[in-house]
């Protein structure tokens, strides 16, 4: 086997590295920076060089060797490289090369375009393994620029009203895609201090963000009655939010595609808005890859890989232990 699951991640006995292992290993390849994917205490990282600030940000201090989307690279008997997965600004499918047998680990990705990370692009392959977090026919997201246009008349609404408008996204990538929607013209932006930091990083590296304000003890509130307000989902439940005072809360999540959720969560809206593949972006990302085993990984894996049998793949379920997808959260990590 190229890749197989050990008890510390995904593995390449060719290559002597692991992909997004959820154990300290001595060589790491990641797919990018979100929590689940990119861990603590490795020896030695590879990611892409778009991914690397957020990494080192989250990360501190490590072993980092960064690859550009395309470039080759021999490690051991694997030739290996980065192809962009859509998800999130640096995030990667990675293909695993081995005596003339291809495998790509798709990491997270969705297919639909955004202003922040490189499209998502088609690696052909013998073996894909797949996410499929949002894999039931459920899932079918709206046209981005309609979600845009959603959040903008919400906001306008609040503001004419005088109240804020509280919006929980997920602090990397979820966060700055909310941001580049915004019409900056109907108020000020505020931000909690966990999305601000990831924005710093972005605008280091040279994302175009539009103009935040951090939101500190010393922030006159009453001067920036109907501003935006974007925190993470966690805190907007909390006591840092109840300083916003009239408020609307609305979530921005794939998980708002379920009915429930949103009131489970108290909030007022929802905006289905996700930084993953929907069913049709899964079947078509598969069938695209010309595939003909599928190991699935991430969510509704049993229902998916039954349906995909059913399709006429070699479809397997892979057991890991990426975590971050819960619908706890509505983080879609
Ligand atoms: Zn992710
Ligand atoms: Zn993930």
């Amino acid at each position: 086997m190229v890749l197989h699951v050990t008890p510390k991640g995904l593995f390449c006995p060719a290559g002597d590295f692991h992909i997004d292992p959820w154990r300290p290993v001595a060589r790491a390849l990641i797919t990018h920076g979100h929590a689940d994917h990119a861990r603590d205490g490795h020896g030695a990282y590879l990611a892409t060089d778009l991914a690397a600030p957020v990494m080192r940000h989250r990360l501190g201090e490590i072993t980092l060797d960064t690859i550009r989307y395309g470039e080759a690279r021999q490690i051991g008997d694997a030739r290996v490289s980065f192809h962009p997965a859509g998800h999130v600004p640096g995030s990667a499918q990675i293909r695993v090369e081995v005596g003339g047998e291809v495998w790509v680990v798709s990491g997270d990705y969705k297919l639909e375009a955004d202003p922040l990370s490189t499209p998502f692009e088609t690696v052909r392959c013998h073996h894909f393994i797949s996410e499929c977090t949002f894999g039931l026919p459920v899932f079918d997201w709206p046209d981005a620029a309609e979600v845009a246009r959603e959040i903008n008349t919400w906001w306008s609404r609040n503001a004419a009203e005088g109240r804020f408008s509280l919006l929980g996204a997920y602090a990397l990538g979820k966060a700055q895609r909310v941001l580049m929607m915004l019409d900056p013209t109907i108020g000020p932006i505020l931000t909690h201090g966990a999305i601000e930091a990831t924005n710093a990083v972005m605008r280091a590296q040279g994302l175009p963000l539009p103009e935040t304000h951090h939101v500190t003890p010393e922030t006159d509130l009453c001067a920036r009655q109907g501003a935006l307000v974007l925190a993470p989902p966690g805190a907007l439940a909390g006591p840092w939010a109840r300083r916003f005072r009239p408020t609307s809360t609305a979530l921005a999540s794939g998980w708002m595609r379920l009915r429930g959720v949103r009131r489970r969560r108290a909030a007022d809206r929802g905006f289905v808005l996700s930084d993953h593949a929907d069913w049709a972006g899964l079947n078509r990302a598969i069938a695209e890859t010309g595939a003909e085993t599928i190991h699935v990984t991430h969510g509704y894996t049993d229902i998916f890989a039954r349906w995909l049998t059913e399709q006429g793949y070699d479809a397997r379920v892979l057991r890991t232990e990426f975590t971050g997808e819960t619908l706890d959260e509505a983080g879609e990590t």
